[in-house]
């Protein structure tokens, strides 16, 4: 909201509207096509649509490795209170930090054979909390043996299959088809970088602040992963 607000001062037109279709002539993108018919002619698109990321590259065939896995949220009330409790990340994955004046926890969801969520489900995995994440919890802190489970949310990790690590940057067939996606789950904190160097990379032709080259789609091309470790 604050890039945004940002931008209402600048010579920036914003459209809203779903796109439903790219259109693309031999090794370029042309246009786009919005679900209420409109046809948007364009001379560069970047992906970026987080968990829909996948889908909205295969509108112009090409084969992006990202799709959206289920993540929940999870918050609680304890009695005992750790103002100064940094966030916890437990080597099952469960983490769990303060939120005000209750924590929030998650992680551990089985990677095993998870293939994608379905777009639409929004329902928080209440079996994981209960049979992972709490007895997790519990033991690793014994003030969290008992607490007062609360709300839930559920969102969607735009999760790279290939390496849980961002695509950035044009196609290398489709120059200017443009992409910022594959964050899986640590998006919000690479967002502004990402942001920075594809805009000196559009106006610039080069990178300039922030080397982003490492996570070119090359490596997708090339099956060779760039391995994000630190996830949860
Ligand atoms: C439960 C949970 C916890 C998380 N915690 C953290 C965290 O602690 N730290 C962190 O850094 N990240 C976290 N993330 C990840 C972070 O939210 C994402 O990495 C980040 O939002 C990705 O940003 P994005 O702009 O690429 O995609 P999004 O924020 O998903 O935005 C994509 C946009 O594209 C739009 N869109 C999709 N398809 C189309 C289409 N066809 N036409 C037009 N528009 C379309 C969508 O409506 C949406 O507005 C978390 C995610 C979840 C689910």
């Amino acid at each position: 909201m604050l890039f945004r607000k940002a931008l209402r001062h600048r010579n920036v037109e914003m459209i809203t509207g779903e796109v439903s279709a790219i259109r693309r002539e031999g090794d370029r993108v042309t246009g786009v096509t919005l679900a209420d018919g409109e046809s948007l002619d364009a001379g560069l698109v970047i992906n970026a649509a987080g968990p829909n990321a996948g889908r909205v590259a295969a509108f112009a065939g090409l084969v992006l490795p990202v799709e959206p896995r289920k993540r929940s949220v999870f918050v609680f009330e304890a009695r005992e209170r750790f103002e100064d409790m940094p966030l916890l990340v437990d080597p099952s994955g469960v983490w769990v930090r303060p939120e005000g004046s209750v924590y929030i926890t998650g992680g551990a969801e089985n990677e095993d054979g998870e293939g994608p969520a379905d777009p639409a489900d929004f329902d928080p995995d209440w079996s994981l909390f209960e049979e992972v994440v709490w007895p997790t919890l519990a033991a690793r802190i014994p003030a969290f043996e008992a607490i007062r489970p609360g709300r839930a949310w559920a969102g969607h990790y735009e999760y790279n299959t290939l390496d849980q690590n961002a695509v950035i940057g044009p196609h290398p067939e489709v120059q200017n088809f443009v992409f910022a996606n594959g964050f899986s789950g640590h998006g919000l904190q690479q967002a502004p970088a990402v942001g920075k160097a594809l805009a000196e990379l559009i106006v610039h032709g080069a990178y300039r602040t922030v080397d982003c080259s490492p996570f070119a789609w090359q490596r997708i091309a090339d099956g060779r992963p760039f391995r994000e470790l630190n996830v949860i």
